[in-house]
């Protein structure tokens, strides 16, 4: 059994809906915080009752983790720490948008063991924004980047969108050079994906979304960009400074174990794969779905190769007590030969360029 453990925390509130988004989120009033909070609280306990393992990272996210305010975050992460035993080292990271954001107090955060903030930036282009439906501006983003800093909390990442309509290869330049100028440890970049039941769906038609082959294009210019900038690419959409790699998301590409607690969230623990439902009563009856075994080969094969090293040969032997088989080695020349992917003797990795079609590549080979 791998000793690492990950707990996944989610806030299923937002002050507005994104045009792009189908995250399991929406509006709610005060007293509606409250009582999932204490809801949280609960299901935190439960959860803890399953294990003693220590905690290696916690990662509350959404939604809007940032709209619940200081004090319930405080006392959501007090919670885990009253049911779970948590490593010394552990990475401790909440979700946080630019315009609730900058009204939290980070010192409290960063006194009950914050030490890492995400936010969602998308752009640093107004327009852009708007376009988005995102409510803040760019100075809110740079205001909470201070505020975070200020309190001493240093590992902070940015959350930048690639493919949005109108957005110019000028505007994504600026606005990975204002990530960059301000510091941060890390990037994460994806590209817009048009997703069933959201409002970018409904009008998609009249949307000036860029083809597939500039978003292509946009792909690998900001992967370019960032690695200049001296953010190296280690997953398909995530950049960091040396060290400063996300170790919760890392976890899931490495089939570490993890809790997933909150409507929507997703849990592998235990060799089991299993969800809450995208619904609050679900949750509240704490109805979790189970989603079979997890762990085997061709899911390792698959997650390794999300990552910019790739699939490292001896690692599978170890874990599947196997060599890797030869008809993937064989199957991988093509891509090779087309310059998608590499292989150095000891990991089979992608290119940028075979990032953008490595879904295809990976069924291919599994
Ligand atoms: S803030 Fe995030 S979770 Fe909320 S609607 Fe926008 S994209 Fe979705």
């Amino acid at each position: 059994m791998n000793n690492k453990l990950g707990l996944y925390l989610h806030i299923p509130f937002c002050k507005s809906k994104c045009a792009y988004c189908d995250f399991f989120s929406g509006k709610a009033t005060q007293s509606d915080y409250d009582g999932y909070v204490g809801e949280l609280s609960d299901k935190i306990k439960y959860w803890s009752q399953k294990t003693d393992r220590a905690l290696t990272s916690i990662y509350i996210g959404g939604g809007t983790p940032s709209v619940l305010g200081t004090e319930r975050l405080c006392a959501v992460l007090n919670s885990v720490y009253d049911c779970f035993s948590v490593a010394d080292f552990a990475e401790v990271t909440v979700e946080v948008n630019p315009e609730s954001g900058k009204e939290l107090d980070f010192s409290w955060l960063k006194n009950v063991g914050v030490n890492r903030i995400s936010i969602g930036m998308q752009s640093a282009d107004e327009e852009e924004l708007k376009i988005l439906g995102r409510i803040h501006s760019t100075d809110d983003v740079r205001q909470t980047v201070f505020k975070a800093k200020d309190s001493g909390i240093d590992n902070i990442s940015l959350d930048l969108m690639l493919g949005i309509p109108l957005q110019t290869f000028d505007s994504l330049g600026q606005s990975v050079d204002f990530c960059a100028g301000l510091g941060v440890k890390h990037i994460s970049a994806y590209l817009l994906k048009i997703e069933e039941g959201t409002g970018f769906y409904k009008n998609r038609d009249r949307l000036a979304l860029p083809d597939e082959d500039a978003q292509a294009e946009m792909y690998l210019f900001a992967v370019d960009r960032l690695e200049r900038l001296g953010y190296y690419q280690y997953e398909v959409s995530n950049f960091a400074k040396r060290g400063f790699e996300s170790r919760h998301n890392s976890s899931y590409w490495t089939l570490d174990d993890y809790i997933g607690i909150g409507p929507s969230a997703h849990s592998f623990f235990g060799g089991r794969r299993f969800y809450y439902k995208r619904d609050m009563q679900g949750f509240f009856d704490n109805v979790a779905v189970d989603d079979g075994a997890g762990g085997d080969e061709k899911e390792f094969i698959m997650l390794s190769l999300r990552l910019k090293r790739g699939l490292v040969f001896d690692e599978f032997e170890k874990k599947y007590s196997k060599p890797l088989p030869d008809s993937l080695l064989k199957k991988s020349e093509k891509y090779i030969c087309m310059g998608l992917m590499k292989n150095n003797g000891s990991s089979l990795f992608f290119t940028p360029e075979g990032f953008l079609v490595s879904n295809t590549v990976i069924c291919d080979l599994t």
